[in-house]
């Protein structure tokens, strides 16, 4: 079991600075360290008071968050330095990463080359071989999770984050789990089968076809109709969005999305594939002249960062109304002021058996 520091007040230790971002169970604010003046970032997240309370992350989830991000130390993956305890509320002080997500920051340049692309792709297979080395599956890869440590390129180190729903595998145990973000989960997660590393294999097919083209493979106008695209494989590479890309991009990312799970490549072997890892001039040329569909990519960024925006403004509205109908018991009052961040769905429409997340830009 974890241990977390409950001597110490984290306040006494870290001045808390201005707020970094939101997600499922609370905030994360800047903090600096009084003794060193060095900057962290703390993750504070709400605890939930009692097993039939809705609101609040249950410690149990937390405690396997740590467990998880102390497994891994890695220069991909954001690392953990301390962790807080107060009655209400569980304090992760993290590695702060300040060079914002991935895709905004090639939402920037002008075009991207797909040989200046594969250098950030390298390094997300390496965080994650390493995290699958350790049995450690993320389970929740998508763009809002893959940051970069410093704004200026080159030198700017990719850093994954947000292990809220990784899981680490016991010898011999079948793990199920429905959670996820619709449009980055694979088959096996909307089919609730036994579920292994190589969800995270599918979610960076996903992901890959998305930079070069600035499309969303299985994408449908809702939920459902996203993840029954999904189950029937029903993705292509169109002309129009994949003029660019060259052969060896599409036939990675034919790789990984694979229904059956056993049959995906892994991580190691993604950084064998050519398209990784050319082996002739011919490829590394191939690679040169091809290039990530860049007006489009702008398109779908800018189209998933309203919807981020969106989430936050429906998820203040739902709190509120909430709270209204609760006005009377003081009881529920107290605890949606004490978890003024919890967004949880009470839709029962089968897609919303998947656990949505703050950040879905599905
Ligand atoms: P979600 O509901 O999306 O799962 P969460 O509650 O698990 O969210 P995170 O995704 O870990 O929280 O963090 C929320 C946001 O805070 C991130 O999207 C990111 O913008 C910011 N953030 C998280 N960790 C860091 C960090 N170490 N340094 C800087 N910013 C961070």
């Amino acid at each position: 079991m974890a241990v977390f520091n409950k001597l110490d007040n984290v306040e006494d230790l870290y001045e808390i600075g201005e707020v970094l971002g939101s997600g499922h169970f609370g905030q994360v604010r800047e903090v600096r360290e009084r003794a060193t003046g060095a900057r962290w970032a703390g993750k504070f997240l709400k605890i939930r008071k009692c097993a039939s309370s809705r609101l609040g992350m249950e410690r149990k989830s937390v405690e396997r968050e740590v467990e998880v991000l102390q497994a891994l130390q890695h220069p991909n993956i954001m690392a953990l330095k301390d962790v807080f305890e107060s009655r209400a509320e569980v304090v992760l002080v993290l590695e702060l990463i300040s060079g914002g997500e991935l895709f905004d920051f090639i939402a920037e340049k002008e075009n991207l080359t797909e040989s200046e692309a594969i250098e950030f792709m390298k390094q997300i297979l390496l965080g994650v071989g390493f995290m699958h080395s350790k049995q450690i599956g993320h389970f929740d890869l998508k763009p809002e999770n893959i940051m970069l440590s410093a704004k200026m390129a080159p030198n700017t180190d990719i850093k994954i984050i947000d292990f809220g729903l990784a899981h680490r595998f016991q010898p011999g145990e079948e793990y199920k789990c429905m959670s996820g973000t619709p449009q980055y989960i694979p088959p096996e997660v909307i089919n609730y089968e036994p579920l292994s590393t190589a969800v995270d294999m599918w979610s960076i097919g996903v992901i890959t076809y998305i930079l070069l083209s600035g499309m969303s493979p299985f994408q449908g106008d809702k939920d459902e109709e996203t993840l029954r695209n999904i189950i029937a494989l029903n993705y292509k590479f169109d002309d129009h969005h994949f003029s660019m890309t060259s052969a060896m991009a599409k036939d990675f990312i034919q790789k990984l999305l694979v229904k059956d799970q056993n049959e995906r490549i892994t991580a190691e072997e993604c950084l064998q594939h050519p398209w990784i890892k050319p082996l002739t001039r011919k490829q590394v040329a191939n690679r040169n002249r091809s290039s990530i569909n860049m007006k489009n990519f702008k398109k779908f960024n800018a189209k998933r960062k309203w919807k981020m925006s969106y989430n936050m403004v429906w998820v203040c509205n739902r709190l509120h109304r909430l709270k209204m109908l609760c006005k009377t018991s003081a009881l529920v009052d107290e605890e949606l002021r004490q978890c003024e961040s919890d967004q949880e769905d009470t839709e029962t429409k089968p897609s919303s058996l998947i656990r949505r997340r703050l950040s879905s830009s599905s």
